[in-house]
């Protein structure tokens, strides 16, 4: 629900936050539903920069950069003043004849809806503020303003000034906010903090003296920086010797928000015509499918690899598969050089397959993650926002330099020759760099701010299994095992949010179930449970899309029969930005 900050697509999936357009396509209306749209367009427009307003964080991260200057102050005023606007925007939208809209305006009606619901929830009901201290964090604001190119480096820097002569106010709102919060979010924050001292360290330091700011102003940086660090390390200690001992006597909060809540945050993040438990159900049986078809691969390709030995019964054959075909991987100094040779392989793949049309104008930067960005995810896009349009898109990849060989290896091995190419269809084409640039395209900027996750995560999951569908990889059982492997990943995902948050499964539990039936490392297991225990909902989303546009295929499928046209359905889905994908089912049912 808070979608400010990141930028970023992750394949671990952080909340990413869309560009888009402020143009609004025309469409054949009445008299009466033009009035109604007119209005509708001149509401929402308002209400976006209100938005910003309220928002100065996520302004700067979609590129609007008015209100830099400013830092929200998270106390309890901020949530009352929140609450009130919010509970009037809602007010002034419901009051829009909402059947009298075009479809675009009628999906952009229910994401502000259900945008300003959850905000509101947010704050009434789940009350996070309260209990995750990791919410308190200066650290990627200021990286974000160090690091960016829509201004000058004196500009940006004057600017920082500003916005971090707030910070002994902010940490102090977070002192006082920090109620019995739970020992896994209180860690993280405590980690997370240490990293935004290290955004305000030298190299900080070094750009102000290296700027061409006036000794006054270099003065008044160099001290506020001071403050800044003075303040994050003060929350930091409250957190180590105040609220850490305290929680670990008392009767500690549990991370698990449990169904009612979890039941309410799925509906608000994934927008899907699901509930929580029917995905959950969906998910449990797609991995005896999977299962199923994982074991029919190995039967086949079993003789090719281990010919001078009997298989054995059941999923351990599965495993010792994986494991052997892992061994195909790049060495550690070209894995970046592989990456970029394999996007023109993919973009004409796509072309000569009539997947969907691509922009050549919008081109693709492959490159090394910048440091500041490094231990969050192994590969990522950075999209510039729906202001700042006409920015590079990069695709991140983590170097393997500061790894040692044991990690390099077993990082390349997860990354092998097979997953390589799974993960370049996901990150970049036609996964999320593709639907990036027609999202791009689309006519709201409500879809592009508001982007639900679950739509953007699904669309590249379907990209993965479409392009094999369609022969990539020359159809080898080798490169479906992998694919697999990697779709019971995301469908494990779902079944470990669900299970661990409502059903109550323990630590030992998840890792048995990662590692058995999922085919996972023992580490790659643990980092999932630690995911699983400071996020909610997130994980689902994934499955949640997939899982819904798969269906929609399939439902246009058998509408058309013959006439049904793969390059049409994708460039159609595609044109209504990222919207939930039950209200892109509704709009292409009717059309
Ligand atoms: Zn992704
Ligand atoms: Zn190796």
């Amino acid at each position: 629900m808070k979608k400010y900050v990141s930028l970023v697509f992750c394949f671990l999936g952080l909340i990413g936050v869309f560009l888009g357009g402020c143009k609004n396509k025309s469409e054949t209306r009445q008299q009466a539903g033009e009035t109604e749209d007119t209005r509708f367009d001149t509401f929402k427009n308002n209400l976006v920069l209100k938005f910003w307003r309220i928002h100065p964080e996520w302004a700067s991260s979609v590129g609007y950069h008015r209100y830099d200057n400013i830092l929200t102050i998270p106390d309890n005023k901020y949530r009352r003043g929140l609450v009130r606007s919010y509970k009037s925007y809602l007010k002034e939208l419901e009051a829009f004849a909402q059947h009298k809209l075009s479809e675009n305006n009628q999906t952009d009606f229910y994401m502000l809806q259900n945008f300003l619901a959850a905000g509101i929830w947010q704050v009434d009901e789940f009350k996070d503020y309260k209990w995750n201290p990791a919410i308190y964090n200066i650290g990627p604001v200021v990286a974000d303003m160090v690091n960016g190119r829509y201004d000058s480096l004196d500009n940006r820097l004057r600017t920082l000034s500003q916005r971090i002569a707030y910070s002994t106010a902010y940490y102090e709102a977070a002192i006082d906010n920090v109620k019995n919060p739970t020992v896994e979010h209180t860690q993280l924050a405590i980690l997370q903090n240490k990293g935004a001292l290290s955004v305000l360290g030298s190299a900080l330091v070094d750009s102000v003296q290296a700027s061409h700011l006036n000794p006054a102003e270099k003065n008044l940086l160099n001290q506020r920086i001071e403050t800044t660090r003075l303040a994050i390390d003060n929350y930091i200690r409250h957190l180590q010797e105040n609220i850490l001992p305290a929680i670990k006597k008392g009767k500690t909060r549990s991370f698990r928000i449990g169904q009612s809540q979890y039941t309410q945050k799925f509906n608000f993040e994934n927008e899907s015509g699901y509930t929580a438990n029917e995905i959950y159900q969906r998910a449990n049986l797609e991995k005896h499918k999977i299962h199923r078809a994982m074991l029919a691969l190995t039967k086949q390709l079993w003789p090719k690899y281990f010919p001078k030995q009997a298989m054995p019964a059941g999923l351990p054959a599965v495993k010792q598969m994986i494991n052997r075909l892992s061994q195909q991987h790049v060495p550690r100094d070209s894995f970046i050089t592989a990456i970029r040779q394999q996007i023109p392989a993919l973009e004409k793949f796509v072309n000569t397959r009539h997947l969907l049309t691509q922009d050549p104008t919008q081109p693709l930067i492959v490159r090394a993650t910048p440091l500041y960005m490094q231990g969050v995810a192994g590969a990522s896009v950075s999209a510039p926002g729906p202001y700042e349009k006409n920015a590079a898109t990069y695709y991140n990849v983590t170097p393997l330099t500061h790894y040692t060989p044991a990690q390099a290896e077993s990082y390349l091995r997860e990354y092998n020759t097979y997953t390589l190419q799974i993960l370049n269809i996901h990150e970049a084409i036609p996964g999320h760099y593709t639907q990036l640039v027609y999202s791009n395209k689309s006519p709201s900027v409500i879809k592009a701010i508001l982007g639900n996750n679950a739509m953007i995560e699904g669309w590249a999951v379907y990209a993965e299994r479409m392009m094999l569908e369609q022969g990539y990889g020359r159809n080898s059982p080798e490169m479906w095992l992998m694919w697999y492997k990697w779709n019971l990943r995301v469908t494990l995902n779902a079944i470990l949010d669900y299970s661990v948050h409502v059903l109550n499964m323990s630590e030992e539990e998840a890792l048995q179930l990662l590692t058995q039936e999922g085919f996972q490392e023992e580490a790659e297991a643990r980092e999932k449970w630690k995911r699983v225990t400071i996020s909610q909902v997130q994980l689902t989303s994934y499955f949640t899309g997939y899982t819904e546009i798969m269906n929609l295929r399939d439902e246009l499928k058998s509408k058309a029969g013959k006439n049904f046209n793969l390059k049409n359905f994708h460039e159609k889905f595609l044109s209504y930005g990222s919207a939930p994908v039950r209200y892109i089912r509704d709009m292409m049912l009717e059309n």
